[in-house]
């Protein structure tokens, strides 16, 4: 039974790269690094109940249980190849296998990501993507590297996922022209786009990138303590989409800004005087990019609030974050 849905996974997953000797099917994949490149590698855990809740469409539960890997190789400035898949399924469910690989391979195919070999188990429904890609030798963007002086730019917009979650959770579907800006918030949470072009772009001109995965304040802080410098931010520069401004607040949509997760943007440090390459290079890949703020010496992140002070624990759009 276990094997009819590994097989089923391994039809509907076929993804021809030479660099796979040997795929699903045996007791290990045997795969061939290219001569000169390093190897990334990276996994993330999805269990249901936690990172998803029960009746989660099974095609977003595949999509993006990749989607959050393919970002930390995003953020590493690395080219995916090669996955392993771990499922653990209450039952043997072939309708949820079916709408997983869907969301999965749809996601697979579109960066040609081969799918090498996983395992298969019962127990609580929880699934594990493990990623493999390459970059060039000693070219991986870390998170260390940051240095006083540089701008702080992330992709796209911040705070969509959190809203997204937010509109889930209220349950609330009104019959009127504001479902499409909460399906396009929705859509932002459960299948988000891992920046892989904007990775590789920055790859030799950002100092430090991360992926913001936990919300900009923890993973902006996380490049700080990893580079050794703090950072100051400008709460009026934070990108934030039209759907987000058209169904919350100001303070709220600062709130989900600074501090929501999931929605795996790139956050990253570039000098000054490559600003305008930078901008140009992601603009031309079709991605949105803003400057909010610069690193600074010091320890952590400060938020400038609209008012031109620093914002404080407790002022809106800051609680729970500080
Ligand atoms: P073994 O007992 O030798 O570990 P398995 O029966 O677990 O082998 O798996 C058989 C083959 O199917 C292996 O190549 C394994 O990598 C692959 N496989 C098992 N589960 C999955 C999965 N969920 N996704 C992709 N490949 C899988
Ligand atoms: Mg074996």
């Amino acid at each position: 039974m276990e094997f009819d849905l590994i097989e089923l996974i391994r039809q509907r997953t076929v993804q021809a790269r030479d660099d796979v000797r040997l795929g699903i099917g045996d007791d290990a994949a045997v795969l061939a690094v290219p001569a000169g490149q390093e190897l990334a590698v990276a996994i993330d855990t999805l269990v249901e109940g936690v990172h998803f809740p029960r009746g989660t469409d099974p095609a977003d539960i595949g999509w993006k249980a990749l989607a959050v890997n393919l970002s930390d190789l995003a953020a590493m400035g690395a080219s995916p190849a090669w996955a392993l898949l771990g499922l653990t399924l209450p039952q043997a469910d072939r309708a949820f296998v079916e709408g997983f690989v869907d969301g999965f391979s749809r996601l697979a195919g579109a960066h040609r990501l081969a799918l090498v070999g996983g395992d298969t188990t019962r127990g609580p429904l929880t699934v594990s993507v493990a990623v493999h890609g390459f970059v060039p030798p000693g070219k991986a963007l870390t998170r260390a590297g940051a240095r006083v002086g540089d701008a702080v730019l992330v992709t796209g917009t911040l705070g969509d996922a959190a809203a997204g979650l937010n509109v889930l959770q209220q349950l609330r579907r009104d019959e009127d022209d504001r479902d499409k800006l909460r399906d396009y918030l929705v859509e932002r949470l459960t299948r988000p786009t891992p920046r892989l072009a904007a990775g590789v772009a920055l790859r030799e001109q950002a100092h430090a990138c991360i992926d913001v995965s936990d919300g900009l304040l923890a993973d902006l802080g996380h490049i700080c303590a990893a580079s050794g410098v703090g950072a100051e931010i400008d709460a009026a520069l934070l990108p934030r989409s039209s759907a987000l401004l058209g169904l919350y607040d100001d303070a709220t949509a600062l709130h989900f800004a600074l501090g929501g997760g999931d929605d795996y943007e790139l956050c990253f440090c570039v000098p000054p005087d490559r600003l305008s390459q930078v901008q140009a290079d992601l603009s031309r890949l079709g991605c949105g990019v803003t400057r909010i703020g610069r690193i600074v010496a010091g320890t952590g992140v400060r938020v400038r609030g609209h008012d031109g002070g620093w914002m404080e624990p407790g002022m809106p759009g800051w609680e729970h974050f500080a």
